[in-house]
Parts: structure tokens; sequence; C-alpha cells
């Protein structure tokens, strides 16, 4: 079951995920990594329940995502699902994204102006999604959602509190399953470590930080504009990713 927040001026997950395909309307068009919006075949924006409590960070597409447009559909993407499987977690009910949204040429490392071009997507990805844990999978979302150096191999495996925008999520770092590919141990690591997410998952969310209430001032309201202002609003075609 979701952990469902008190918090009553929370939008309805609905409205969420209508939200999260205006979000995905404007990725589709992203021309901020100048060289990525030119070398992509599709953006890959995440998929999966745009209402999920498990949420799961990748580094960026290869050429399979960039192909298909979804996230994780190669060999790591595999050993994700049946990670997943064994802990009788489907795919569908998860949200799977990634720090970048566009394929890096030849599969070279994200550069951080394109960590950053891209950052304020899947901070609103998270704000909409509303996910109790995110599991960082690797160095690149560890350390870009910790905001801090330290390493997978340090942090694998050890839940922590972290307050994203206005809310509190808890955080898991695990390694990437394209290193625990070919390293036997690190899948067994692996294992163990996707092993506690049923327990941390039932945990649900953590305290939610206090709305500071907002000062009365002498400003008069400014009336705000129609949700339709501005004409028509173009249909989303969702591709079935969420
Ligand atoms: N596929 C993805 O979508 N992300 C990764 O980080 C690796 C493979």
């Amino acid at each position: 079951m979701r952990a469902v927040s008190a918090e009553p001026s929370e939008q309805s997950a609905a409205a969420r995920r209508e939200a999260l395909k205006e979000v995905l309307a404007k990725a589709r068009s992203c021309t901020r990594c100048t060289e990525l919006a030119a070398t992509r075949k599709t953006v890959v924006f995440g998929a999966g329940n745009a209402n999920a409590e498990l949420m799961f960070i990748g580094e960026a597409p290869g050429a399979s995502e960039d192909e298909q447009g979804v996230p994780f559909v190669g060999r790591a993407g595999k050993l994700l699902e049946k990670l997943l499987e064994e802990i009788d977690i489907k795919r569908a009910d998860v949200f799977i994204g990634n720090t970048l949204m566009c394929r890096p040429p030849g599969n070279r490392d994200p550069l951080p102006v394109e960590l950053d071009n891209c950052h304020e997507y899947l901070l609103r990805k998270i704000e909409l999604i509303q996910p109790t844990v995110i599991c960082t999978l690797g160095n690149f979302s560890t350390k870009l959602l910790r905001g801090d150096p330290t390493g997978i191999t340090r942090l694998h495996g050890q839940p922590e509190i972290l307050v994203m925008g206005r809310r509190a999520v808890r955080l898991y770092p695990i390694y990437h399953p394209a290193a625990a590919l070919y390293t036997p141990s690190m899948l067994e690591t692996l294992r163990e470590d996707f092993a506690r997410l049923p327990a941390l998952l039932a945990m649900g969310a953590p305290e939610q930080p206090q709305e500071v209430p907002e000062l009365a001032d002498e400003t008069p309201p400014v009336a705000s504009e129609p949700a339709s202002a501005g004409g028509e609003e173009a249909e989303v075609d969702q591709l079935g990713l969420f």
C-alpha cells in the first residue's frame, strides 16, 4: 500500500500524473545539451508507475534505450527486472529513470553540464511521483542526489533520509546492475541489497518536513491565471510510458 501523507494541500495522483505528462512533452523537445539533442534518437524520459512508491535512478540511456525510448531495456535492464522479480516486485509498479534523458554518444560518461541541464527534470519527476524510496543505481545518480562525491562502494545498502524540495524520501544507493553483469561477487552484493528493499518500503514515508506557513503581508493577492489560459493544450501521446 502507498503510504498516504496527511498533507491536505497535496495534489491527487491523477493531477500529478497529468503534470508529469506536461513535463514529458517539454522534455521531448529539450535542446539544453546541444550535442545530445543532435545525436539522440529519442528522449528517454523514464517509465513505470507515475505514483510509484519505489523509484530507480540509473545513469543514462544506452543504445537500446535510445532506440526504444524506454530506460533499462538492455542487459542491465533485464537483470534489474530479474532482481525485482526475486523480491516480488513488478517492473510496472516502480518508476525507472536516469540522471540523463539522452544517450551520451558512444556511451561516454555524462558531463557535469549535462547532469546540471537534466537535473531540473529529474527533481520535477521526483516531486510529482512522490516516491517513498529512491534507489540510486551506481555512482552518478548517488553522487548527484546526495550532492556529495562519496562513492557507491562506501554507500551501497545503507538507506538514509534525504530532503528533496519539500519532501523527505528514503534514499537507498545500490550498485548499478551493469556493473554486476560481469562480476559475480558484485551481483551477490546487489542481490543482498535488493533483499532489504521490501522492509525499507514497509517503513513507509519518512517524517515530512513541517510546512512553513507563509507570513501574511500587506500585498494584495494576485489573481491566478486559469489553467487553460494561453490557448490549446496539445494532447500528449504517452507511448505507454506511465
Ligand atoms: N540503461 C539505462 O537506461 N540506464 C543506465 O544507467 C544503463 C542502462
